[in-house]
């Protein structure tokens, strides 16, 4: 058995930061991360579109955050809050820029430039880097850790599990820190996807939207109950609801009994009663086109003409001057309230984040040790908390590592 001082299980985004803090704090100690990939921080060379979203000028708000570890939450960003997560990366020469909505990037654009200088910090602190090593087990023998890898057995005093979640596959993700957790006697609250698109009951006009994008206020509901409401740019596939608004509503939607999306994508600014009175007047200005044209003003056509069979719009190759008032009035409320039944995400594949992990009681926020196993600590995904789009995920993953790397 190979022993070392600090042994850290995973190499993404917490179990990186962490490590730094870690070997800063305790430069005569050694200080390994163990990364089953072939490369430590792959799945942040995926993030933000290849752009890196890596905070946000909320991201001390708790209001956009979900899960057990909620509470404890407001201690860790009183402990290191995004100013902190900022300064870190400026120590490591990150010079960062802000969009309009407080989404904060690399000034580069280019998530690679945060992951350089990640790994160009630990090189330099002597961070011992194992790659292509999966860790099967963790064992707690006599005060010391025997972490079991596909290739040899480490033993430590203390240990980092930031294994991240199952969320997106093909990046490489898998349970199997969180199993590891399990066994070490954590409770775990159910693993779901988070931030996804949501797969829509009835596909029958997806086909025919599929890639069209259209900005508007999107609202879940359980049934006839508001859950939450968003807006911004709605995505169509072929078989789902997608875009950052429907991705911040996805999180809610495993908890509902019947889940129902409702679009409004009214394009008149003021109210239902100007809507119909433009309708009727478009009526009057193009009736001798066919109706499959009668919102070609305001959608492009597809999406229009979707709309129009949602409203119960039949033979719609008659001319616009045949619609009745109260085809107009469905129409409206179409445009309005146009509802979708969807599922309940089940399919980590296309999931930025999970939901679940373990249990936030379970973790000591002012230093994220776990309250069950002393000298085991936990940061990023595998805690039970996720946050909305927006850089509140990678920023609670690094200000957990740095909490984690300065108890260490
Ligand atoms: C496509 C995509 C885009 C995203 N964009 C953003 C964004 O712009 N902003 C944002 O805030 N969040 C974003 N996220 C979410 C964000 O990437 C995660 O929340 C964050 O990476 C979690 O960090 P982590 O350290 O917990 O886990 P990860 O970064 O996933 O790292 C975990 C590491 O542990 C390793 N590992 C796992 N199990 C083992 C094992 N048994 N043995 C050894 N190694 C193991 C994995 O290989 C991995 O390298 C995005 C996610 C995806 C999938």
């Amino acid at each position: 058995m190979i022993k070392k001082d600090i042994i850290i299980i995973g190499g993404g985004a917490s179990g990186m930061m962490c490590a730094v803090k870690a070997k800063e704090n305790n430069p005569d100690k050694s200080v390994v991360i163990l990364e089953k990939q072939s490369k430590i921080g792959r799945k942040l060379l995926s993030t933000g579109n290849g752009r890196c979203n890596l905070s946000n000028l909320n991201a001390d708000n708790t209001d956009y955050y979900h899960g057990s570890f909620k509470d404890e939450l407001k201690t860790v960003y009183k402990k290191c809050s995004m100013v902190k997560v900022l300064e870190q990366f400026s120590n490591l020469g990150l010079s960062t820029n802000m969009d309009s909505e407080g989404r904060t990037y690399p000034f580069s654009n280019h998530a690679t430039t945060v992951l350089d200088l990640l790994r160009f910090k630990l090189e330099e602190l002597k961070v011992e880097i194992i790659q292509d090593t999966f860790v099967k087990s963790v064992e707690k023998k006599n005060n010391e850790f025997i972490v079991k890898t596909d290739k040899t057995n480490y033993g430590c005093r203390k240990l980092v599990v930031s294994t991240g979640s199952p969320a997106a596959p093909k990046l490489g993700s898998d349970k199997s820190g969180i199993e590891i957790l399990k066994k070490l006697g954590h409770k775990i609250v159910p693993l779901s996807p988070a931030l996804c698109p949501l797969e829509v009951v009835d596909k029958s006009l997806m086909p025919s939207i599929k890639g069209v994008r259209q900005k508007g206020i999107v609202s879940l509901y359980d049934g006839d109950k508001l859950i939450k409401t968003e807006g911004g740019e709605i995505q169509f596939t072929e078989n789902a609801l997608s875009g950052i608004c429907i991705f911040n509503l996805s999180s809610y939607v495993k908890d509902l009994q019947n889940p129902v999306v409702s679009l409004n994508l009214n394009f008149v600014k003021e109210n239902y009663g100007q809507l119909f009175y433009v309708l009727k007047f478009n009526r009057e200005r193009f009736k001798e086109r066919e109706i499959t044209r009668f919102l070609d003003g305001f959608y492009v056509n597809n999406l229009g003409v979707a709309i129009l069979k949602s409203a119960g719009i039949k033979k719609l190759n008659r001319k616009i001057s045949t619609l009745l008032n109260n085809e107009i009035e469905n129409i409206c409320d179409t445009i309005y309230d146009w509802k979708f039944k969807v599922k309940k995400p089940l399919d980590f594949s296309k999931a930025q984040v999970c939901s679940g992990g373990v249990l936030g009681s379970e973790i000591n926020p002012k230093t994220m040790e776990s309250r069950l196993v002393n000298n085991l600590y936990i940061c990023g995904e595998a805690v039970d908390i996720n946050g909305d789009c927006g850089g509140f995920n990678l920023n609670f993953a690094f200000a957990s590592g740095i909490i984690v790397g300065e108890s260490l």
